[in-house]
């Protein structure tokens, strides 16, 4: 038996895994497909959430940490594995923000490095940016990373760990739970025994806590996460064109080393629905050339979409579920689960392992979030 079974192989998955192997543990991690071709490898890879002052505090305290972190992990997995997750540290322009004496009042609170910059520092940090632009904040510290690959050096970083199991290609369809503790789970063929499960699952966790029967239904909570898709296009530039992300009115590029320049992203309520649609192909495209009018001559690749796991504010679910002993999650994390992974997985394998946690895990515990929703504080 498994000490511990994690059920989703996002990066939320992957960093849980990795990080309870290296305390000595015997994991195994279970996808329904590959591990990460979901939202973490749809998503953008900006290592901060967009315009982060709007965030509640508990996304900053997260993301913090994370973005501390992020380089020398970056570097570690490139060392390991020979997959350059390719961390980039550029800095993040945010073009026309309205609510900048807010970003500056944040950037105080919590000592970040943010300014407000004029017209010449945006030219001549960003040539190719569209005419007009008086006005930016400017974060200087700001990275991003090429997430695809963040999730290949993951997975080989896991298959070299002789104490994690990988299994793909495995769809989990309930929680086993005996005398209101887990003990492993049912998939589609085959029952998997663990001394803890854990549900990394994305956009379907909350699928993973319901079930028909009437003991257990009473036992485990309804999570309010739910599917949030977002499409995204690629630009196969040349190097040079931008270096940093730069954002207008919501939407972003975001510059790889090999010149392609992703453009983001559009927020849909459309259940699990997977398709992407001619109609946002053509506003994502308005939105990249609203930043860099040379795009409108360079070829798109390709156009994809994800589904976020969606939560109220954002705030990711992380911690035991109440109810049901050896049952934890750590899901929810919206639009920012690169940013926050790190920080996201360390403090969940922080209660785990019984170690003094990297922040205080309070706010982001199912009971506390679940009675602020019953009290409608969180939206
Ligand atoms: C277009 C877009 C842009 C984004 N941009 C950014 C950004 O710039 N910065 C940022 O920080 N975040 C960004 N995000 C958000 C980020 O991608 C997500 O928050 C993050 O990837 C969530 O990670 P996860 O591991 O929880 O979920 P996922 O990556 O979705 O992984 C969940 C995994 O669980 C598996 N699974 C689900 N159900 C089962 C089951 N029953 N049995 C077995 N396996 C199961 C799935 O197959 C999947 O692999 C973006 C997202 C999108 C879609």
């Amino acid at each position: 038996m498994n000490d511990f079974l994690i059920v989703g192989g996002g990066v939320i998955g992957m960093m849980t895994a990795r990080t309870l192997a290296d305390s000595g543990a015997d994991v195994t991690i279970v996808d329904k497909g590959e591990l990460c071709k979901e939202s973490s490898w749809a998503g953008g890879g900006i290592v901060s959430p967009l315009y982060p002052w709007r965030y509640r505090s508990e996304i900053t305290a997260l993301a913090n940490w994370s973005q501390g972190y992020y380089p020398a992990l970056a570097k570690q997995l490139a060392e390991e594995t020979g997959i350059d997750p390719e961390f980039r540290s550029g800095g993040m322009l945010m073009l026309r923000v309205e609510d900048e004496a807010d970003a500056l009042a944040w950037a105080e609170k919590y000592q970040q490095p943010l300014t407000q910059v004029s017209k010449e520092f945006i030219y001549s940090t960003e040539a190719n940016i569209a005419p007009g632009k008086e006005q930016a904040i400017w974060m200087p510290e700001v990275g991003s990373i090429r997430n695809p690959r963040l999730g290949q050096s993951l997975k080989k970083s896991l298959e070299q760990r002789p104490n994690v199991r990988i299994l793909e290609n495995v769809d989990v369809k309930s929680i086993r739970v005996m005398d209101g503790q887990a003990i492993g789970v049912n998939t589609a063929n085959s029952v998997l025994s663990a001394g803890q499960v854990i549900i990394c699952s994305g956009a379907w966790s909350a699928g993973l806590l319901k079930t028909e029967d009437a003991d257990l239904g009473d036992l485990l909570p309804e999570l309010p996460i739910e599917p949030v898709r977002g499409q995204m296009m690629v630009y196969k530039a040349e190097p040079g064109l931008v270096d940093r992300v730069v954002m207008l009115d919501g939407r972003y590029v975001i510059p790889r080393n090999d010149g392609r320049i992703l453009v983001g992203s559009t927020l849909e309520y459309d259940g699990f629905n997977k398709q992407t649609t001619a109609e946002a192909r053509q506003s994502l495209q308005a939105s990249a050339e609203a930043i860099l009018p040379a795009l409108k001559d360079i070829p798109v690749e390709h156009h994809w979409c994800g589904l976020r796991p969606g939560s109220p504010d954002g705030v990711p679910f992380i911690g035991a579920v109440d109810g049901i002993r050896h049952l934890h999650i750590n899901a929810g994390h919206f639009r920012n689960g690169l940013v926050l992974a790190p920080a996201a997985t360390e403090l969940l394998c922080n209660q785990l392992l019984g170690q003094k946690p990297i922040i205080d895990p309070a706010p982001y515990q199912l009971a506390q979030r679940l009675e602020e929703a019953a009290a409608g504080e969180m939206i």
